[in-house]
């Protein structure tokens, strides 16, 4: 019986499976992790592609059921949370491909979880909702543009592949569904620093009706030496991921100029992992 707390919404249509299945293809020579097999319905399918696959469930009755049912998969089985798993060592530390029907009451954690390890992930494909979805891949100017899309799209270029209709689940759930594929940028290094580009894109859309003058000046002590500059006049969801880059340098530019800025205590311990 599905199990509600766990997002189980077990796909019925076969065809799907091996549609969704098919997008790890462009990757072709990388281990397979799948989040979430639930009953294997996308695992069979996975397993036909002839590389080191590893299966992650948190629920013991679906672990029980795909070892009665998938043999091959012995060994391959993490019975764990995904999101508290350690990655490093999964492949004997190589990159692999992650992928899965993605349970949705956890679907923008497993992708800041991506983030984290983008260096080991240089392709994340899969099954969520259709909402999260168009969110990913959204652009500047959209409503939906914001957090997940500019840290998502600041490594990977996002593709929304197709939509996939309530009634292929069992139970169906209460949204639709999407397919989508992120393929990592060659280089991962992105022309700034990461961690003050993170916490600028968080602070920026967490005061999203404020222009970025003023939400940046909030994590800066003293006042804002750029803000005569006109990009300060804009909102962040004007702002492109180069733009975004862009901004990030300046900012941090500033920050460097001792003699006009002080450090906040909280942007130095966020920037720097220091302690003032
Ligand atoms: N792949 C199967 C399918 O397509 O029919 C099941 C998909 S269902 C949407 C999501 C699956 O993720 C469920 O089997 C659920 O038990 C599992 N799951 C939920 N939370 C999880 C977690 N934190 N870590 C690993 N698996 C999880």
């Amino acid at each position: 019986k599905p199990k509600k707390f766990l997002g189980q919404h077990f796909l019925k249509d076969l065809s799907i499976a091996k549609d969704i299945a098919d997008t790890v293809d462009v990757c072709p020579d990388l281990p397979i992790l799948e989040v979430g097999p639930g009953m294997g319905v996308l695992t069979q399918f996975i397993m036909q592609k002839s590389r080191p696959v590893k299966v992650v469930e948190l629920d013991y009755e679906s672990v029980a059921y795909l070892r009665e049912n998938y043999p091959a998969l012995e060994g391959h089985i993490i019975e764990d949370d995904f999101l508290k798993l350690h990655l490093e060592k999964l492949f004997d530390g190589k990159p692999f491909v992650l992928t899965g029907n993605y349970p949705y009451n956890i679907s923008s954690q497993i992708f800041f979880k991506m983030l984290d390890y983008k260096d080991l992930i240089p392709c994340c494909t899969g099954m969520i909702q259709k909402e999260v979805a168009e969110r990913i891949a959204a652009g500047p100017g959209s409503k939906t543009y914001g957090i997940l899309s500019i840290l998502i799209q600041a490594w990977y270029k996002v593709e929304y592949l197709f939509t996939v209709h309530e009634h292929v689940f069992n139970p169906p759930p209460k949204v639709k569904s999407a397919v989508i594929r992120m393929t990592r940028n060659e280089t991962t290094d992105l022309g700034c620093n990461e961690k003050l580009f993170k916490l600028i894109v968080k602070t920026t859309f967490n005061q999203r009706r404020k222009t970025l003058r003023n939400s940046i000046s909030s994590i800066l002590d003293k006042e804002n030496p750029l803000s005569a500059d006109p990009i300060f006049n804009k909102r962040p969801e004007q702002l492109s991921v180069p733009e975004f880059i862009e901004l990030t340098n300046r900012v941090e530019a500033a920050l460097k100029n001792k003699t006009d800025i002080v450090y906040s205590n909280d942007i130095a311990r966020k920037v720097t992992n220091k302690k003032e």
